[in-house]
């Protein structure tokens, strides 16, 4: 898999520049889609490629709070995506809704994937050769809501449309507060799970069971691999291997500039609280303009 994962990762957009609500700069329209231009592109994609792509949009809500997110399909051949001998990858972006950048990252992906865009200096034959043995679900906006406030004006949120981060309303260490915690940013709901956007992702995840899952953020340059919710890694052969593989990525793609390691422990805080599912998966997490967080069997 390591040689597939590089063009998910160095797709190198600036990143937004983010001022305060009184003298805010409107978004650039020509470097951002809007959200609802962008799911609209991205669904005229998916129609345009039947063969290889389908979309589902999936709804739930709680207490007055609806929140809706699109997953879009990829296998070269349509037929086999519920091949389970298939290498399965979850890609997920926008949980932030500040971090724009990340949900024109998504629809890049997904016109490569369409075959609309290339990657320079890639072997079409080989790629496809990969491409054959894998499906991979992506969500390009997983915080719609959250995102809207950010297009709203209000450029600096992160959270949900109701206050809450995504990044810290999963059940693992729910609720614990680190040295560097910030109510306000990291407001983790009423419990694990309390939000529909959660929710809808373990679902995803579980009955997905992906052998990867990549969760792209933006705001550093690192390549983050297990653990996020402590300042430690996993011992044995596949954290040795997922080190391996994010110091090829680092090296090959990054110009050596990210920074590699538990997510928890390379950054001196903890910084995600994703659910450690019962599947027999790692977690990796990248960060580099965009932050990415895998889980590898
Ligand atoms: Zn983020």
């Amino acid at each position: 898999m390591a040689s597939l994962l590089p063009f998910f990762i160095f797709a190198s957009l600036s990143l937004v520049n983010a001022k305060s609500n009184s003298t805010f700069t409107p978004i650039n329209r020509d470097l951002y889609h809007s959200s609802a231009d962008l799911l609209e592109q991205i669904k005229a994609l998916v129609h345009r490629h039947p063969d290889k792509l389908t979309v589902e949009t999936i709804k739930t809500g709680n207490r007055g709070y609806k929140a809706e997110m699109s997953v879009v399909t990829y296998c070269r051949s349509r037929k086999e995506a519920d091949d389970r001998t298939k290498f399965r990858i979850l890609l997920s972006f926008g949980q932030h809704g500040r971090e724009l950048i990340t949900t024109e990252l998504a629809f890049r992906i997904l016109s490569i994937l369409s075959e609309e865009q290339f990657l320079p200096d890639v072997d079409a034959a080989s790629l496809n050769n990969i491409l054959d043995k894998l499906v991979i679900k992506v969500v390009p906006m997983e915080n719609v809501n959250g995102r809207k406030l950010v297009e709203g004006g209000d450029l600096c949120e992160r959270r949900n449309g109701r206050g809450v981060d995504l990044n810290r309303n999963w059940s693992v260490d729910w609720g614990k507060k680190e040295k560097d915690y910030d109510p306000y940013e990291e407001n983790p709901g009423t419990g694990p799970f309390s939000e529909p956007e959660t929710q809808i992702m373990r679902k995803l995840a579980l009955t997905f069971d992906p052998h990867i899952w990549v969760n792209v953020h933006s705001g550093m340059e690192a390549l983050f691999m297990p653990y996020d919710h402590r300042n430690t890694t996993p011992d044995g052969a596949p954290s040795e291997q997922m080190r391996s593989l994010l110091s090829k990525l680092n090296n090959v793609h990054c110009h050596k500039r990210c920074m590699i390691g538990s997510g928890g422990g390379s950054v001196g805080f903890v910084l995600l609280k994703t659910e450690n599912l019962s599947i027999q998966n790692l977690l990796l997490s990248i960060f580099s303009r965009e932050t990415t967080t895998i889980v590898v069997s």
